[in-house]
């Protein structure tokens, strides 16, 4: 047996370092990889605090029947919102996209079709994103910043795609069951006995019964000491 010269100590080092070269390049590129996955922020659902404060949001995807009466109580009540709009929607009422900014609520994003994202490809999900975004600015002058998943289903791609696009992803922590068509007093006790501090109300402007039950919400809420604003104002105090 050969016994091992210098040179084929040099080689074996050179071996091992090339190895451990390889290896402390692969492992942390692969953590780091798997932790964008993990830490791409959830849609927000509520935040931190401790004071009597809510976002109160609407979703707008069908109809337009009930946007006067709703902005005619919170010009009353003296409250701002957030409405998330679909582009469709938009392209149907750009004058009723245009009251909602004028009163001082904010316009955000539902995605362009209404369809359900998370079965869309990243590049279907990027472009219905863009279509929507698109239209809100085309019809009021202000691009979104926030976006609410249709049906409230998400999965990586999509909230990767919103926030490359510069859009934070909203859920919500009390919604009501006023699509089915509940009475105006059930949706109201649903959404007052879900509110909690840094929580998001969702009301979605479908059905009769949201804006007959929006007064007495806003009214419950209010004389309870609650602060009731759009969800940039809940997020940025
Ligand atoms: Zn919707």
């Amino acid at each position: 047996m050969r016994r091992l010269t210098m040179e084929d100590n040099l080689r074996a080092l050179a071996l091992l370092f090339a190895l451990l070269c390889a290896c402390s390049f692969l492992v942390p590129a692969g953590g780091q990889r798997r932790c964008a996955v993990q830490t791409e922020a959830e849609p927000l659902q509520a935040v931190r605090t401790s004071e009597k404060k809510v976002a109160l949001t609407f979703d707008a995807d069908t109809d337009a029947q009930q946007i006067a009466s709703i902005l005619g109580t919170l010009r009353r009540c003296h409250v701002r919102a957030t409405f998330f709009v679909t582009g469709v929607w938009v392209q149907k009422y750009p004058e009723e996209v245009k009251k909602i900014v004028q009163q001082g609520n904010e316009i955000a994003s539902h995605g362009d079709t209404h369809r359900d994202m998370a079965e869309m490809t990243p590049q279907q999900q990027r472009e219905d994103l863009l279509v929507c975004s698109g239209k809100i600015k085309a019809a009021c002058g202000i691009e979104p910043h926030w976006f609410r998943p249709p049906y409230r289903k998400w999965n990586d791609s999509l909230l990767r795609t919103a926030h490359s696009l510069g859009l934070r992803v909203a859920d919500c922590s009390v919604q009501t069951d006023e699509w089915r068509n509940v009475s105006p007093q059930v949706i109201c006790r649903q959404a007052v006995s879900g509110v909690t501090p840094g929580g998001i109300l969702l009301l979605r402007c479908v059905g009769l019964n949201v804006a007959a039950a929006l007064p007495r919400i806003l009214q419950t809420l209010q004389n309870q000491g609650w602060q009731i604003d759009t969800l940039t104002q809940l997020t940025s105090n």
